[in-house]
């Protein structure tokens, strides 16, 4: 009993290990966390991680998880996104219930805060333009100078400020920066930008602010007005953090929130950069944001990912202080687990050859019964038809076997999987030498494929019955980037493209059931992977399924 308790206790996370002493000191009553994205694009495995972290923080300490749109940046973003971004969070099970924000809908609260830091002399209104700014911010090893707007007076600052907000002055040409400290060794805090004017629409506030303001005291703001007490965000704001808390603390909030970094996450051989995702699209290599061959989260959903596999992929990541890189094998490792007991087992053929069974009555169709999946029977059973005329796969043939080789070739007795022992007899070829069809004589007492004397078979093949079966077209993907030559390209940065990453196969043949398959729906075809109806393409009659994942894989499990 104490060990398990010492177990758990090492598995916790160091953000987990935070909350429970805030909570254990009654630092808060109940947590709040949130997931702030700019709706600037499509959310990718990386903001999954994002989302089930703080989702799962809020879930496991009974608090509360915010969604908010953190839209304080006129320039790029857009209601398409806004809307994707939701979906997404919504698909991956993550409920922010009636919590749902626009950081936006505080800008009234963030001048007023901006003010507040004017009239205790914390902020100035400053005229150098940004070049100047840059010069005057100094270096790693050399202090900046000081502005020579710093020592306005609070009055002066107020008039001023006012006027920015009025639209009295031109983009750039006034700033309204944070009083700090042009000493400190943080380059932050050097007298920071807290607003700009910018003329523009807002997608939510239209044309009623020509002030925004900055990422840095923006955020802080809006974590404290909405309550959170842990606001998650990635490494790169480690050395934002002594801003965060100098503005909560310069505007006096009772309850301040406090910033955790963790480890961004990144996987091998995929691209998640959005100005890369956005040159793929516009250059039509890929079929729009949610091509499965991407990893935003519409595309991971297209390609038939499953909310619960990116769960436990996350899960499997873990969180941490230190950058890494997480293989893509693990993704799919997740995806095969989760499919393996709830996905129907079906057949289908992905590169056919004819196969006639002679000695069946000609024109005979008969239904076998078969389980949906042999490791769970709760998925219950089909029928499958059978006849004198199958689709077998070319590679299940040789006319002269390989050593070793135990599918079908001349005079060898195979299992025709759930059906009966069948042995080849013959084949016909075309003037190219390429077989067409091959000939074989069945057993009709090895019937649902057991051996009616204990003879026994090496080889079991998949196949489907020519007159039922439905013709289907299946998309198998590679990485979209060249593993071997690394993801971008040393010379000039542009992504070294796989050439391979997509093989449209047309002309497959499956079961007459996997005609009727609906978006989204998932298969094992037996031997050939995970596969899921595509959601734009497929239509009742004549599918199109995405390989999700390859049976086979070289990954384990640490
Ligand atoms: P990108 O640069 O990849 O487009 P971003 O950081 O600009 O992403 P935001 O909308 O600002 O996107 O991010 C929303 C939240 O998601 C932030 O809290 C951010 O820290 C987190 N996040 C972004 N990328 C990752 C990642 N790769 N791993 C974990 N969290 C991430
Ligand atoms: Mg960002």
């Amino acid at each position: 009993m104490e060990k398990e308790t010492a177990k758990e206790t090492v598995s916790k996370n160091f953000i987990e290990q935070i909350i429970e002493k805030d909570l254990a000191e009654g630092k808060y009553d109940e947590i709040c966390t949130r997931f702030p994205p700019e709706p600037n694009g499509y959310l990718h495995i990386g903001h999954a991680k994002s989302i089930l972290l703080n989702y799962g923080l809020a879930q496991k300490y009974h608090g509360k998880f915010n969604m908010r749109f953190d839209d304080t940046n006129p320039t790029k973003e857009k209601v398409e996104f806004v809307e994707s971004i939701k979906k997404d969070i919504q698909w991956l099970g993550a409920d922010w219930e009636d919590r749902l924000y626009f950081a936006s809908n505080y800008f009234d609260q963030m001048y007023e805060a901006a003010v507040k830091l004017i009239k205790k002399g914390k902020a100035f209104v400053c005229d150098l333009t940004a070049e100047e700014i840059r010069e005057y911010r100094g270096t790693l090893k050399e202090p900046g100078k000081e502005s020579p707007y710093r020592n306005r007076s609070v009055e002066e600052n107020l008039e001023l400020f006012e006027k920015m907000k009025n639209g009295e002055f031109e983009d750039g040409s006034k700033v309204l920066r944070a009083k700090i400290d042009m000493a400190s060794p943080n380059i932050n805090m050097r007298d920071p930008v807290i607003y700009r004017v910018a003329h523009m629409t807002h997608h939510n506030t239209g044309d009623k602010w020509c002030i925004y303001p900055m990422y840095d005291f923006a955020h802080p703001i809006e974590d404290a007005i909405e309550g959170v007490t842990h606001s998650i965000c990635t490494l790169e704001f480690e050395d934002h953090r002594p801003l965060y808390d100098w503005v909560v603390q310069e505007l006096e909030y009772a309850h301040p929130p406090k910033q955790i970094e963790f480890a961004k996450l990144y996987l091998t051989n995929v691209v998640t950069g959005k100005r890369y995702i956005k040159k793929l699209v516009e250059d039509g290599i890929v079929d729009g944001w949610d091509d499965p061959r991407l990893v935003s989260i519409a595309a991971l959903r297209r390609r038939g990912f499953t909310p619960e596999s990116i769960q436990k992929f996350v899960e499997l990541c873990g969180v941490s202080k230190a950058n890494s890189s997480v293989d893509y094998a693990m993704l799919e490792y997740c995806i095969r687990e989760d499919l393996k007991m709830k996905a129907p087992r079906m057949m289908a053929v992905l590169d056919p050859v004819k196969l006639v069974i002679d000695n069946y009555p000609e024109g005979e169709i008969e239904y076998l019964e078969v389980p949906n999946n042999m490791e769970n029977p709760e998925l219950g059973t089909r029928q499958v038809p059978f006849g004198r005329e199958l689709y077998i796969e070319r590679e299940d043939f040789m006319e002269v076997p390989i050593k070793k080789y135990k599918r079908l070739y001349p005079e060898n007795e195979v299992r025709l999987m759930n059906a009966y022992f069948v042995t080849c007899t013959g084949l016909e070829k075309d003037e190219e030498g390429n077989v067409t069809v091959i000939h074989c004589t069945y057993d009709p007492a090895s019937k649902g494929g057991n051996s009616p004397d204990g003879r026994k078979v090496k080889g079991t093949i998949h196949w489907v019955c020519a007159q039922e079966a439905v013709e289907a077209e299946c998309r198998l993907y590679e990485n979209i980037v060249d593993e071997e030559k690394g993801v971008y390209n040393k010379e000039d940065g542009s992504l070294n493209l796989n050439p391979n990453s997509l093989s449209v196969v047309k002309g497959c043949f499956v079961e007459p059931a996997l005609g009727k398959a609906e978006a989204y729906d998932r298969f094992q075809f037996v031997r050939n992977g995970f596969f899921c109806a595509d959601c734009h393409d497929s239509k009742p009659g004549a599918p199109v399924f995405n390989r999700i994942v390859s049976l086979k894989s070289s990954f384990k499990l640490k």
